[in-house]
């Protein structure tokens, strides 16, 4: 059954909370795109924090040990993620700088009356999982197997074809 963990963002901040826990990766089912096993769990720790002017802040921290596919073979490879995060909380009416959205070295983050933390956790896992991950080293699936793949021989005469 999906967990479900529903914090006040700037309640939550102000009442100096701290919230952590285990989530199994088979709940997270917006990371399963992404994954090529979704046995195991994923802890994480969300702790209030504030800023040098007393900004609310929530410090996530999540660690897990996924599978995901290698781009080059195909094969399941391990992924381990120590991802550490602040984010700042901002109203929605507040209009931006340009230098703030460009601030890599915070997230901000809209404050809510009801953030839900497990959707919050599965958007900070995307956004840290690589595009395409790949084994050091690994060679990728042999050609010539399978009915649809083309031989070498008949791509070079194909080519040669072309060139005469
Ligand atoms: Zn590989």
């Amino acid at each position: 059954m999906p967990q479900r963990i529903v914090i006040d963002s700037l309640s939550f901040v102000r009442d100096e909370g701290s919230l952590q826990g285990e989530l199994p990766v088979s709940g997270l089912a917006r990371l399963h795109d992404w994954l090529s096993a979704t046995d195991g769990a994923v802890r994480y720790r969300v702790d209030a924090a504030r800023g040098p002017q007393g900004e609310p802040q929530l410090r996530i921290e999540i660690d897990a040990l996924l599978q995901v596919r290698c781009q080059r073979c195909l094969e399941s490879m391990r992924y381990p993620l120590e991802l550490r995060n602040l984010l700042e909380l901002v109203s929605r009416e507040v209009d931006l700088s340009q230098e703030e959205v460009e601030d890599d070295s915070k997230d901000l983050l809209p404050a809510q009356r009801e953030l839900d933390v497990v959707a919050l956790i599965e958007d900070e896992i995307i956004l840290a999982l690589p595009l395409a991950p790949r084994h050091e080293s690994c060679t990728p699936p042999a050609l010539g197997q399978g009915a649809n793949s083309v031989s070498p021989f008949a791509a070079l005469t194909a080519l040669k074809g072309r060139s005469s």
